[in-house]
């Protein structure tokens, strides 16, 4: 890819780029690697508000980009709407949620055990259930401890590409998108949140970190589900 830019390059560029040269960087990302990956590129749509953004971004580049969402029993109501309404707009989108039985409060005791099951398991199905060669994340390199070190393509995974088109944007970039395309978000938003997961593991904090609401009071505070540090090619070993 023309897009080869090293971790230093990313520090310059988060704090090089104005907010409109991003957009047409990540835009520039997404069509270049749909040129490559036609229809096997397809977009991670989590619902929060940066996947919005790179939701919003696919379907300028293309109407044809695919996508999907991983749920979990454990989602806000708020969160379960607004991807009813997500995806009778944008049918595209397959939803994906692993049903088997976990226990109770598998959250509170293994939290990582518990994302591995309703998470990272739907994410590696979809991977493999809709042929993806390169999928498309709304990670930014700006949310926190654990993600300053991501790049915007990466091949974690043999024969699969993760583009990350968002990475260098500000959460200040990602609100401005939103609001001068008029994207819809989640509502729950409006109440505080920073960063949605499923509803016993998100949290409203004033804290400056913008993941710090995750996990609280378990050892993956302000971490990660797995999806973005697990493989997920179906020869991983767990
Ligand atoms: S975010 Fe919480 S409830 Fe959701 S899968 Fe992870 S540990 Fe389980």
């Amino acid at each position: 890819m023309a897009f080869t830019a090293t971790r230093q390059d990313i520090r310059t560029l988060v704090e090089g780029l104005n907010f409109a040269e991003k957009v047409e960087r990540s835009l520039g990302l997404i069509e270049e690697a749909y040129q490559k990956y036609g229809e096997r590129l397809v977009v991670a749509n989590s619902l929060g508000k940066d996947s919005c953004v790179v939701w919003d971004l696919a379907k300028r580049v293309s109407p044809n980009i695919r996508g999907f969402i991983v749920t979990t029993r454990f989602k806000p109501a708020e969160t379960v709407q607004f991807m009813r309404e997500t995806v009778a707009r944008y049918p595209e989108l397959r939803v994906y949620e692993n049903r088997e039985p976990i226990p109770e409060k598998l959250y509170e005791f293994e939290p990582d055990r518990c994302c591995e099951v309703l998470k990272v398991e739907p994410t590696r199905r979809a991977i493999e259930e809709m042929d993806v060669a390169c999928w498309v994340t709304g990670l930014r390199c700006t949310e926190g401890r654990t993600r300053t070190d991501f790049l915007e393509t990466e091949e974690r995974d043999r024969d699969l590409v993760k583009l990350n088109p968002i990475l260098i944007w500000y959460e200040r970039e990602i609100w401005q998108y939103l609001a001068l395309h008029r994207v819809p978000v989640n509502p729950l938003y409006a109440l505080g949140y920073r960063s949605l997961g499923c509803a016993p593991c998100s949290h409203i904090v004033a804290d400056p970190n913008e993941r710090a609401g995750r996990w609280i009071g378990t050892s993956k505070c302000g971490g990660e589900c797995g999806i973005h540090t697990r493989p997920l090619k179906a020869d991983y070993q767990i």
